[in-house]
């Protein structure tokens, strides 16, 4: 006999591939999977009997703003509570380092903190400083393009960058990457990035392809009237610099374009036949970010997540603070900057159809450490798997499990991840799968999910019985 650290038996269990699930025991020692299936041969310090339950790879959350987050509440209550033991930060072209503001300090950076957080030129500095908070969850970064054009263009973002500034911005892309960033983001449709022209990004994309597995993740330059472009656009720089693209948190907002997913998916359906590209989605019909008025023009709704100079509006809807200003939208958002907002301007249809279609991970793009929160920073993964697999039926429950892990790590390159395998990492969700759901709502975001039943990371329990453990065993993960 040979003696593991955990053993958890009798689960279902459904290994992440895709593939449905098989009742099965798991054997666990030094923070790795020991054993899978039949552990027979083996001897637990301790033993759960996971009776009724699935037992699943830790949840991958692909699209995320956690990089400042993982240092100021390592504990990550949000994510391990909904079954994440990973994320993928520096999402939407502003990564927390490599950067330094030097007064320069655009929106929206302020969703991820307030100016003087920001203190890292270096990924190396960054990564040091997460080894200190010892979060909770796994963090891989995306060194954003926006914190690279604040570092090198100091005369000002509504440009181009010129050529030595391109060369400049290679060199920074090139030394993240080698700190172990594990891609490079844009955010095409926020102020800092707009200037950029094609071009721009490709040269900078193509430095990845030094760098097996690294990824172009974006948040597209438009994804509204002109959304068909921008989908054209990313997937041609993706062509052009010779890496694979992520379409980020992929969605038609604005009524006028409801229901054009379906030409979207079509598009990327076309490309994957001849070059490497996904997506990710999260379970909701309402967006969030800044507060800007462009934003706001296109939704049916807008409620207030935090004002710096307003606090007492947090949560409250835009159009009543308007009102009472008895003030136009330029103004209210100008008065309430540092701002930031929940925008309702989604079709569900288009939602469904994006969730269900087999290349899309599972993103949330949470947004901490704001005063009013939208729930997909509590809720989107049980909420993928309560409403959107047990009530609408929409895609089998493998396959959902399949686009928060097995395919997430494999898009991202996080090797010994994302699977139920011998020798991978002890990364791992135990949840119950007829109780499974999202607690959290727009009136009350904060809210743990239910019918998850214990949460692993590297093999450490850090949540079981509906509270964090205190365990914190992430790491800063690399390729
Ligand atoms: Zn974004």
């Amino acid at each position: 006999m040979e003696q593991c650290d955990l053993i958890i038996s009798n689960a279902l269990i459904i290994d992440g591939s895709g593939a449905e699930g098989e009742a099965g025991s798991v054997a666990i020692k030094g923070g790795k999977i020991a054993a899978v299936g039949d552990v027979e041969g083996w001897v637990g310090d301790q033993t759960i009997d996971a009776a009724g339950l699935v037992l699943a790879p830790g949840f991958i959350d692909v699209h995320t703003h956690d990089d400042m987050a993982a240092l100021k509440t390592p504990d990550m209550t949000f994510k391990v509570s909904q079954g994440v033991t990973t994320v993928v930060a520096g999402n939407c072209g502003i990564s927390v380092a490599p950067f330094t503001t030097e007064g320069n300090f655009p929106p929206p950076f302020p969703l991820l903190g307030s100016e003087s957080e920001f203190r890292f030129p270096t990924v190396d500095a960054y990564r040091k400083a997460l080894q200190k908070s010892q979060p909770a969850v796994n963090l891989a970064l995306l060194a954003g393009h926006s914190s690279l054009r604040v570092i090198a263009m100091k005369d000002g973002l509504d440009r181009g960058a010129n050529e030595a500034e391109i060369a400049h911005m290679r060199e920074l892309l090139g030394a993240a990457l080698k700190d172990g960033c594990v891609g490079f983001s844009t955010g095409l449709g926020y102020p800092p990035a707009m200037e950029a022209p094609e071009a721009e990004i490709t040269a900078l994309a193509s430095v990845l392809r030094e760098h097996p597995s690294a990824v172009y993740a974006t948040h597209m330059r438009d994804e509204g009237d002109h959304v068909i472009e921008a989908v054209e656009e990313t997937l041609r720089t993706g062509r052009d610099a010779g890496v694979p693209v992520v379409i980020s948190h992929h969605k038609c907002a604005g009524r006028s374009n409801y229901g054009r997913s379906g030409e979207t998916l079509k598009l990327i359906d076309e490309a994957r036949t001849g070059q490497a590209a996904g997506l990710d989605v999260y379970p909701y019909t309402a967006s969030s970010t800044v507060l800007l008025p462009e934003f706001v023009r296109e939704s049916d709704d807008v409620l207030i997540t935090f004002s710096e100079p307003h606090p007492e509006h947090n949560g409250r809807r835009l159009e009543e603070v308007m009102a009472e200003w008895d003030c136009d939208l330029e103004e209210v958002a100008e008065r309430l900057y540092p701002a930031g907002a929940i925008y309702f301007q989604m079709d569900e249809e288009d939602l469904k159809r994006i969730l269900a279609y087999p290349p899309s991970m599972v993103g949330s793009d949470g947004l901490p450490g704001q005063a009013r929160p939208h729930p997909r920073l509590w809720g989107t993964f049980p909420r993928v798997l309560g409403r959107y697999v047990r009530q609408m039926k929409l895609l089998s429950l493998a396959k959902a499990i399949h686009k928060m892990t097995g395919l997430s790590a494999k898009t991202f390159g996080l090797k010994d991840r994302g699977l139920v395998r011998e020798g991978y990492v002890a990364d791992l969700v135990l949840f119950d799968p007829e109780t499974i759901e999202d607690a959290a709502t727009f009136e009350d975001s904060e809210q743990p999910a239910h019918g998850i039943s214990r949460v692993l990371v590297g093999g450490a329990v850090a949540w079981q019985n509906g509270a964090a453990t205190g365990a914190r065993n992430g790491s800063f993960v690399t390729h």
